[in-house]
């Protein structure tokens, strides 16, 4: 099976084809302890016309028999950082620690962030996520003045140019000590709203922290904006930004969406402070996005020859169980906040998987990488496979957890609107001009 054989009229047949019922919400089947079945995919104008259990062995005459392969709605990737994206070989982190890369990357925005090189990172970026097989995704644009003048027109220009391949949004990025300079603040919202984006800031602990997320919750009603925290991303046991937003949004009343990134240091705090916390966020209607990779390769790295002894994800089993929607998603790539990575949300299930357990039973957890960043985003029919949806999909070579997540499946098959698409990735020497240093 190879992407020339999905035929490119963009009628056809899957046959014997293996779904996963937290992805499915429509297909009654019997599904198997690992939560598949096999089914059948009708596809035409783009569209799927159905889904129904697979009758081997009578299959529909002229199907492509796809012999029980994985098929998933295509990714939804809800925090990345594609204006970051392959700063790396310019300017890397000096010793991997966390401060290393606020350091390299604020020196690298200040001296190269013009418009064409974001521009053209951007697109990079992007196109290996589509060739991976997403079809929506979120990025933080760093919005330190003046690089907000500069990011927010180039998004803008890139989400018109990448239209119907994939859907972006955009989130504004600041320590939240910006929030101080109100009369800033609130141009950027207004930028924001102009932009059709989210607000978004950095927590940590400040002594005036609550006062200054009264007044990112005052300019996200004020302009209608969904909000999206990086919070807490640490070992420090002390930060409690996380619950500091939960209580921010209760006594604000906000309805908006709330997306919060990171939350490393729950993980290290004591139980009845967790259980506080997260009966806080399950009221208060937060969202969480894990970012395994960035926080394996940043937390817990001590600089003095040890070995990290924590993962460095937050509790999101502990989460889910409250009701607390939760994903998992790409965050940095090849930039000084994680030296690797290809916005391949394959891979990030995968090695979320290993880091954070999402197996023996799976359960639904692959909804983290589909349906649930998509309900936060507000992006209706996404990550999931329904008749009468689009015909955006992956085609997989595994058949079962295990065959899918111990390769890297490079040679997926990609359909959107109905016809398979060329999966080529761009070659890095692309951006050689960009990268002398
Ligand atoms: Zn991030």
């Amino acid at each position: 099976m190879t992407s020339e054989m999905i035929p490119e009229t963009g009628q056809f047949v899957l046959s014997n084809v293996r779904l996963h019922a937290s992805l499915t919400p429509g297909l009654s089947a019997a599904f198997d302890a690992d939560g598949f079945a096999l089914a059948d995919i009708t596809v035409a104008d783009g569209k799927i016309s159905s889904i129904i259990a697979n009758r081997r062995p009578n299959t529909p005459a002229g199907a492509l028999d796809l012999g029980g392969r994985i098929v998933m709605p295509c990714f939804v990737d809800g925090h990345t950082h594609i204006d970051k994206g392959h700063i790396w070989p310019r300017k890397p982190n000096p010793d991997g620690t966390f401060m290393g890369a606020l350091n390299a990357t604020g020196a690298d925005r200040a001296a190269r962030w013009s418009a064409e090189d974001v521009a053209r990172r951007m697109d990079f970026s992007l196109r290996c996520a589509y060739a991976h097989g997403t079809r929506a995704l979120r990025t933080h644009l760093d919005s330190v003045a003046p690089q907000e003048e500069i990011s927010w027109p180039v998004f803008e220009t890139v989400r018109e140019k990448w239209r119907g391949r994939i859907e972006l949004q955009a989130a504004c990025l600041l320590g939240i000590e910006g929030v101080r300079d109100k009369k800033w603040f609130e141009s950027l919202a207004k930028r924001v709203a102009a932009a059709n984006g989210v607000l978004g800031v950095v927590t940590y602990m400040l002594p005036d922290l609550e006062e200054l997320l009264d007044r990112v919750f005052a300019q996200a009603i004020k302009h209608g904006l969904d909000l999206d925290f990086h919070a807490d991303e640490t070992d420090d046991i002390s930060a409690i930004s996380l619950k500091k937003i939960a209580e921010a949004a209760l006594w604000n009343g906000f309805e908006g969406n709330i997306l919060v990134g990171h939350c490393c240091s729950l993980a290290r705090q004591p139980d009845l402070d967790v259980l506080d916390t997260l009966d806080k966020m399950a009221k208060a209607g937060l969202a969480v996005v894990s970012l395994p990779m960035c926080n394996l390769y940043l937390q817990d790295r001590r600089g003095d020859n040890t070995t990290p002894r924590w993962r460095g994800v937050t509790l999101l089993h502990e989460m889910k169980a409250r009701g607390i929607p939760v994903a998992v998603a790409s965050d940095n790539t090849r930039d000084p906040f994680y030296a690797y990575g290809d916005l391949d949300m394959l891979e990030v299930y995968r090695m979320a998987t290993r880091i954070l357990h999402f197996d023996h039973p799976v359960g639904d957890w692959p909804q983290a990488v589909t349906s649930t960043p998509a309900r936060v985003m507000r992006l209706d029919g996404f990550g999931t496979l329904a008749a009468g949806g689009g015909a955006d999909f992956v085609v997989f070579r595994g058949r079962n957890w295990t065959e899918l997540l111990s390769r890297p499946e490079s040679d997926r098959i990609v359909v959107r609107d109905g016809r398979a698409i060329e999966r080529q990735l761009p070659d890095y020497a692309e951006l050689d001009d960009l990268m002398v240093r």
